[in-house]
């Protein structure tokens, strides 16, 4: 460990800066972690574009890597030892508030960025803020006695570990939220990277239809899809995606809907609300608009559909993320497209943006190439 760390950091909107920190003096609580690999999500694009937090921001909030140097009593507490390769939850909850006592810390408002000004988050907290370090995006990322780590099983390689994120928000959101299990019907809409996982963890879950919908652009991502478990796939702008479902399903619909989508607008609830079987289906999405003009409420009422909204993953999602990941059941690996230094982490971003043209699944920044 040199005596600097270099950081890409967010210094504005769409504006990335290298600098150097001083290696942070760690707490006996504390520990340095080397990072390896910090995944990149659309969440980034968004945050990259609009900043929510005001200063530099080292971003990177999906991130694995290896604990370099820790004090005693963080390592007794974590139940680790330096050298152990971890996968590290982005939330940095209190551990004192019911919702931290309840196991469900990711809902914890010392971690809840848009509540709390002085909330602690990887790839969204300033880089203001004492140890400086709360993002992947650097070479080493400090973890405070409260940061949620996961041993990396043997065997499972660092990148691979980088879709810990993904895989964990499958479970949680088609398993969990969703209720998908054996002999379910779904509808996964969108074949990006978190298309993909669900895809993979209802089919592990024992769902006997998947249906994957994406646009002419993602037909190599459609075929991957295949590759993973879906059993029919649809192009939006070649096919009516409605009159293929219930083609498929024999006019019934299916039980649960996953809105994996980025900028599609309305359409995905629309379709996910006619899609969804006659009573009691499952729909599950993402907030990106502001409003929803002419929303039809009276259809989801009328069809007794109950709707949840993705927030994230819990600890139980990440623990059976890095299981699934191990099992080597699905070809997960396909999912990685790109790698970029520390130097590309603004191309990386536009990568994953779609604006340099390539198919990009999974981008991972690798801070010690
Ligand atoms: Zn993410
Ligand atoms: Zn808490």
């Amino acid at each position: 460990m040199g005596e600097q760390v270099l950081a890409a950091v967010r210094t504005g909107a769409g504006t990335t800066e290298l600098r150097e920190y001083a290696v942070p003096d760690i707490p006996d609580d504390g520990a340095l972690l080397e990072v390896e690999v910090a995944g990149i999500c659309g969440t980034d694009v968004k945050m990259y574009a609009h900043p929510v937090v005001p200063g530099p921001v080292i971003m990177g909030h999906e991130n694995v890597g290896v604990i370099a140097k820790a004090g005693r009593t963080f390592l007794e507490r974590q139940g680790l030892v330096e050298g152990d390769r971890v996968f590290v939850e982005h939330y940095v909850p209190c551990r004192r508030c019911e919702w931290c006592h309840l196991g469900e810390y990711r809902h914890c408002e010392a971690t809840d960025w848009r509540n709390n000004q002085d909330a602690r988050r990887y790839g969204y907290t300033s880089a203001d803020n004492e140890y400086h370090l709360w993002g992947g995006f650097a070479e080493y990322m400090y973890l405070p006695w409260n940061a949620v780590l996961h041993k990396v099983p043997e065997g499972v390689t660092a990148e691979l570990a980088g879709l810990a994120t993904p895989m964990s928000n499958g479970i949680e959101w088609a398993l969990f939220d969703g209720g998908v299990g054996y002999a379910s019907t779904v509808l996964i809409q969108g074949p990006g990277q978190q298309g993909l996982s669900q895809t993979v963890a209802c089919k592990q879950a024992g769902a006997s239809l998947i249906i994957v919908t994406g646009t002419t652009r993602d037909a190599a991502r459609l075929e991957l899809a295949r590759a993973l478990g879906a059993d029919h796939v649809i192009d939006v702008q070649t096919e009516d995606p409605l009159e293929r479902v219930l083609a498929i399903t024999g006019g019934r619909g299916v039980d649960v809907v996953l809105d994996c989508t980025a900028g599609a607008g309305v359409a995905p609830v629309l379709l996910g609300i006619d899609a969804l079987k006659r009573r009691g289906g499952t729909l599950l999405i993402q907030g990106e608009l502001a409003s929803f003009p002419d929303f039809p409420l009276k259809k989801l009422t009328e069809k007794g559909i109950t709707m949840r909204s993705a927030r994230g993953h819990s600890y139980r999602a990440c623990e059976l993320a890095l299981a699934q990941l191990a099992s080597g059941r699905f070809p997960l690996e396909r999912l990685l497209t790109h790698g970029y230094n520390l130097h590309d982490v603004d191309l990386a971003v536009r990568t994953i943006a779609g604006e340099t043209g390539e198919d990009a699944i999974h981008v991972s920044v690798l801070p010690q190439t």
